[in-house]
């Protein structure tokens, strides 16, 4: 079978969920035994979204092989529970590296180098290469930003190029807001309109339009749509707001998105299998009979993509314990002013996630030492696991001014210090220890009851390690290195030995962590918090 291409762009307005939208026409597709990839192209002129800062693009998604990515490659991750590559997401940045590095090489050598064909032509060669390693049945590509934006022009011209050539296996998808207005009690079609107007000027007639709105779309609506943007009333799907991200494929597939889709690229449709995304539904139902209140500690709290992966494996360890999570983003900086007790009053967990420079470290550390001194089960990602050894080097070894080499390079006790092979880098893009690597577990610890395992792999991103000049004095205190590289020489994980549940690891296993295959920390973590005594 000829692998099949399904375009996702947006419009009128951004944040529409466009990923989310895409990642369950994924789930639908994939449910029918089809195989399925998707991937995100971001028109920013960054290589990667590796050096942006969280609060402004949301968190930095990594996937096995060490790329830094859009966070839209974790929902895909997560909705069709598939491992993805650096070949899922592609910027503008790359494409241009490429192109110019091909014109220094002399491959262009007599031509002038411009947008078309050279930029579009190493475009559509990306498009393809999803597909290449593992040949797909069907590729989804979603093109970030909205139509109309310059940024974006170069990847709608080369979608609009590669349906020209692949005409019978492509479809266009084109998702728009339409909007509700109180005020006249009516819905109102005309930004859809501008927007498809705007698509078809490009060249890009869309096939199937996704108006996602307040409440369904009644079918004289969706006529009128249809008739004004040219596409079949069936063509015109309505995606309501919904409480929860995991309802989007359910509710497509009541509107037919599956079904219209695999229509126009002269497929049949399959029986789905949809039972575990039910059943992990009717958990989320379930669960919300009772709550946990959860403290994530952090300094890029004014986003909540900032952490999306956390919170999702938060809400995923929630529903695995029956049990709703309900989430407090609590700005660090706080607990530099105000005491841990009001702040962290209502926490019955704490996690302190990943991050990078020294705002808000010292409200972290009191967030630690909260956590350990009260017996409240505590889990630290990556900066979380230096947080906690920074702490524990300061209040129970008394080496007052323990820090991380990061945040202070006099400290004479640099408990965390930079990994070897980053003291001579000076590049800061895709520089770090980065993706997958091996840790082995030791047996009796709270790792090895989570994973049942004495050899994981987990997602990495950082410079700054556990200093081992440090290991014996730790040791001897009560730290267990639960987790070590297979060469012993990098601390992966750390416990408290007399704590209820502490552990902080130097890897981020949120970004593993599916919606029916909860991570086992994140599960078990959950599991602890809900022993916790809240006055
Ligand atoms: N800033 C720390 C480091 O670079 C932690 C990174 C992180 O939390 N991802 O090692």
């Amino acid at each position: 079978m000829e692998t099949k291409y399904i375009f996702v762009t947006g419009g009128v307005v951004s944040s529409l969920g466009k990923g989310i939208i895409a990642s369950s026409l994924g789930v639908l597709l994939k449910s029918q035994g089809l195989k399925v990839t998707i991937q995100k192209f971001d028109p920013y002129l960054n290589l990667d979204p590796g050096t942006m800062s969280p609060t402004q693009h949301g968190e930095v998604f990594v996937t096995e092989d060490g790329c830094e990515t859009d966070l839209d490659l974790g929902h895909y991750e997560r909705f069709i529970d598939q491992n993805l590559s650096r070949l899922n997401n592609v910027t503008s940045g790359m494409i241009f590296w490429d192109v110019l590095n091909k014109e220094r090489q002399g491959d262009y050598l007599g031509n002038t180098v411009q947008i078309i064909p050279h930029v579009t032509n190493e475009i559509k060669k990306r498009i393809i290469q999803t597909n290449e390693e593992e040949p797909c049945d069907i590729v989804i590509t979603e093109v970030g930003g909205t139509v109309g934006d310059i940024e974006s022009l170069p990847f709608l011209e080369a979608i609009r190029q590669f349906e020209f050539e692949n005409r019978s296996n492509s479809l266009h998808i084109h998702v728009t807001l339409v909007p509700f207005l109180d005020s006249s009690g009516e819905f109102k079609t005309k930004p859809t309109q501008h927007s498809v107007k705007e698509l078809r000027e490009i060249g890009i007639q869309p096939d199937i339009i996704i108006c996602r709105s307040v409440r369904p779309l009644h079918s004289k609506l969706k006529y009128k749509i249809g008739l004004f943007c040219d596409v079949e009333v069936e063509s015109v799907i309505t995606s309501i707001d919904a409480k929860s991200i995991y309802q989007v494929p359910m509710l497509l597939e009541k509107e037919k998105l599956d079904q219209v889709a695999l229509e126009k690229l002269n497929m049949k449709s399959n029986d789905k299998r949809l039972e575990d995304w039910q059943l992990f539904l009717d958990n989320i139902s379930k669960s919300s009979a009772r709550s946990i209140t959860i403290g994530v500690v952090g300094k890029y709290t004014s986003l909540s993509d900032s952490y999306i992966s956390v919170v999702e494996a938060l809400k995923h360890a929630g529903v695995a314990n029956q049990v709703n999570v309900d989430i407090q983003l609590i700005e660090s900086e706080r607990l530099e002013k105000e005491p841990p007790e009001e702040v962290l009053k209502d926490c019955q967990g704490i996690v302190i996630p990943g991050g990078f420079g020294d705002r808000g470290v010292e409200g972290k550390v009191e967030a630690a030492k909260w956590a350990r001194e009260h017996d409240i089960p505590y889990l630290g990602l990556c900066l979380g696991m230096h947080i906690a050894s920074i702490e524990f080097a300061r209040n129970v070894l008394n080496m007052n001014k323990a820090n991380s080499q990061e945040f202070d390079e006099s400290s004479e006790n640099k408990v965390i210090h930079i990994l070897d092979d980053q003291k001579t880098l000076t590049k800061k893009g895709g520089t770090m220890r980065l993706g997958a690597y091996p840790c082995e577990v030791s047996d009796g610890t709270l790792l090895h009851k989570a994973y049942q395992s004495n050899q994981i792999s987990e997602r990495h991103r950082h410079r700054y390690e556990f200093n081992n000049k440090y290991r014996d004095i730790f040791e001897k205190a009560g730290v267990v290195f639960s987790g070590v590289s297979p060469d012993k020489k990098l601390v992966e994980v750390l416990e408290i030995e007399s704590h209820k549940w502490f552990v902080a690891c130097q890897f981020h296993p949120e970004f593993k962590s599916r919606p029916s295959k909860s991570h086992p920390l994140f599960r078990d973590f959950i599991k602890a918090a809900l022993t916790t005594d809240i006055q």
